[in-house]
């Protein structure tokens, strides 16, 4: 019986450390930078991490921006695991959210336009510039537009720094995302990024094929006609090719 029961703690024990080494083997396989492209083809890397937050460092956070933007109010709790400009730009399928640091594979994207206030709509992108110290800007911060509201104001959804993803107004944001931290200038843009190909289609005069091409990046992919019959033939309505019988 004491034999048995011997036996049966070892088991387990193995099975635990069994566990704990699968565990520890498979994290930094998971973790580390990862190169992905914008739609028109630019490459971008970001850096998948876990959070590294001491405790009570969480509460610290919301203190420290508390007392700058008492008006907003946190979605999610503080983590390292991503930052502003992941949350902002990055399109992951399995929703994970990850560190990007520079922003311009995105900005420079053919498929990134500039808006006025006026053009704003839900879904845009507001970036928020500070000085490069070469008489020019350098982006800081980015958030999402989550409603656009009347007289060219909208609220924002955005991660600020290690702390929380926070809903806000435009121009709610600590003084970590002002133009000069000793003055009060924000500067900001409106960015709307079109993650989806316009495609207007080309006869190529091949039977089987016929061509797609991007009207704003000139991405080009091939598909097939879409052949109707007509009475002495058939033809392809999306881009007139036509085969006589
Ligand atoms: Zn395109
Ligand atoms: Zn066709």
């Amino acid at each position: 019986m004491k034999r048995k029961l011997l036996l049966s703690v070892f088991f387990t024990c193995f099975i635990i450390l069994l566990a704990t080494l699968t565990v520890f083997a498979t994290l930094p396989s998971t973790y580390g930078y990862y190169n992905f492209y914008t739609i028109s083809g630019n490459m971008y890397t970001v850096q998948y991490e876990q959070n590294h937050l001491f405790p009570g460092q969480a509460q610290m956070l919301a203190n420290y921006y508390y007392q700058y933007c008492p008006g907003a109010f946190d979605l999610s709790p503080a983590t390292t695991e991503y930052n502003c400009h992941g949350y902002a730009w990055c399109e992951s399928p399995d929703n994970t959210h990850y560190r990007l640091f520079d922003i311009d594979p995105f900005l420079n994207d053919s498929h990134t336009h500039q808006l006025t206030a006026a053009e704003v709509q839900v879904g845009d992108r507001i970036v928020y510039y500070g000085l490069d110290g070469n008489n020019g800007f350098t982006p800081l911060h980015s958030g999402v537009i989550a409603y656009v509201l009347s007289g060219n104001s909208f609220m924002v959804i955005s991660k600020w720094g290690e702390g929380a993803l926070y809903q806000h107004d435009y121009s709610d944001v600590p003084p970590d995302y002002y133009c000069d931290y000793n003055n009060s200038d924000l500067v900001y843009g409106f960015y709307r990024y079109d993650n989806m190909h316009s495609y207007s289609i080309f006869d190529p005069f091949d039977d089987t094929i016929h061509e797609c091409r991007c009207g704003i990046c000139g991405h080009m992919t091939f598909e097939e006609h879409n052949y109707v019959d007509f009475p002495d033939g058939m033809y392809c309505p999306d881009c007139g090719h036509v085969i006589q019988f």
